[in-house]
């Protein structure tokens, strides 16, 4: 924890993870800390199971792939990983260090500091009905990864939202029954051909209805339904809305425009040694794309490197350093 990196990116998204590889690539000590205990930020929370199709060079790839493929790739230049930590402070010692606490008052120590952390932290809404403790982070979930974990399994999902309908409709290719139940009597933030392709689907789908209780000794077995029906489940995932809490970039200093932080073209923020990519930055006309957070991410790096060594680079080719592997 006492080590001084060369940059520390905060926030492990598709934009973060890219970061890491790149400040890695350029020979920089690199650490990537992400709060959630996955990398892949937005990508694997929202969207895993649907495939992504304005990634240059991607001609359509599953947003679990993607995150996984930016992980190996920060991975394959000795990135540090540190999951499950939210950084709640930043400030700069006399010596030009940040110091970046923790929410737990854990320390980190890094000469540059790269934002990748979004618009800040997600948590889902947790389901809490009788029973349901148990079978928590097991066979409860609020994101869809690994969409293999279902194959052959009897699947309800939990959700007024279209999110809910598309992973039913993501589900219905590899479980053995998915249930699709809405508290409310219609589903919300939904187009109509969404509709299309659930009525077309073999999803059975419940409306007006809530689960009562989870049942099964060590491993849930059976969901009881607010009308006293009793659904064989394997799986639950739950989809209620979330919390956003959002990031303090203002109380660690930084100039903010409706709290994301503005820059110029090098990426540089407020703060002399601190850098954004992502959709935690803002310029004019800024898209929040997975491939502009990448192409942040590169500009960001060099413009860190620049800041550690004025005679660094302005960027480098990968194929020329690379060339002899
Ligand atoms: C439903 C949906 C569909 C989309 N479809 C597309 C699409 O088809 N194509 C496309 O290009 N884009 C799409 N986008 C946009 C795209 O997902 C985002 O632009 C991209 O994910 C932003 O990546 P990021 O890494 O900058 O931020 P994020 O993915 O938000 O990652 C930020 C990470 O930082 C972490 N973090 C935040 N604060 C802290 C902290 N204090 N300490 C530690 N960690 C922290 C968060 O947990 C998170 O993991 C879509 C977005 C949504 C919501």
């Amino acid at each position: 924890m006492d080590e001084i990196y060369d940059v520390t990116v905060i926030g492990g998204g598709t934009t973060g993870l890219y970061s890491a590889f790149y400040s890695g690539m350029r020979d920089l000590k690199t650490k990537v800390i992400e709060y959630q205990p996955q990398f892949g930020g937005k990508v694997s929370f929202f969207y895993p199971e649907k495939k992504i199709y304005d990634v240059g060079g991607l001609p359509g790839i599953r947003g679990e792939d993607l995150a996984s493929n930016v992980t190996e790739q920060a991975a394959s230049v000795d990135t540090t990983f540190v999951t499950g930590v939210k950084i709640t402070s930043m400030a700069k010692r006399q010596d030009d260090i940040f110091i970046l606490k923790t929410e737990n008052g854990e320390e980190h120590f890094s000469k540059t500091v790269l934002i990748a952390s979004g618009l800040g932290t997600f948590k889902m809404q947790p389901l809490s009905v009788k029973g349901s403790a148990q079978y928590d982070g097991r066979q409860i979930h609020y994101t869809i990864q690994h969409l293999e974990q279902y194959r052959g399994q009897k699947v309800g999902v939990i959700s007024q939202n279209r999110v809910g309908i598309d992973w039913a409709l993501a589900l219905e290719a590899v479980a053995e029954e998915v249930h699709l139940l809405n508290r409310g009597d219609e589903f919300k933030a939904v187009y109509k051909y969404d509709l299309e392709k659930l009525e077309a689907s073999t999803v059975n789908v419940y409306k007006n209805l809530t689960i009562e209780e989870l049942r099964g000794a060590d491993v849930m077995k059976e969901a009881v339904l607010s009308n006293g029906a009793v659904l064989d489940i394997d799986h639950l995932l739950i989809y209620e809305g979330l919390q956003i809490d959002k990031s303090m970039y203002e109380e660690w200093g930084l100039e903010t425009d409706k709290g994301r932080i503005p820059v110029g073209t090098d990426m540089c923020t407020s703060i002399s040694g601190v850098f954004v990519a992502g959709d935690a930055a803002v310029y004019p006309s800024k898209t929040m794309l997975i491939a502009s957070g990448f192409n942040e991410a590169m500009t960001a790096v060099n413009s860190a490197a620049k800041y550690l060594d004025p005679k660094a680079k302005s960027q480098v080719y990968s194929t020329v350093i690379y060339k002899h592997q």
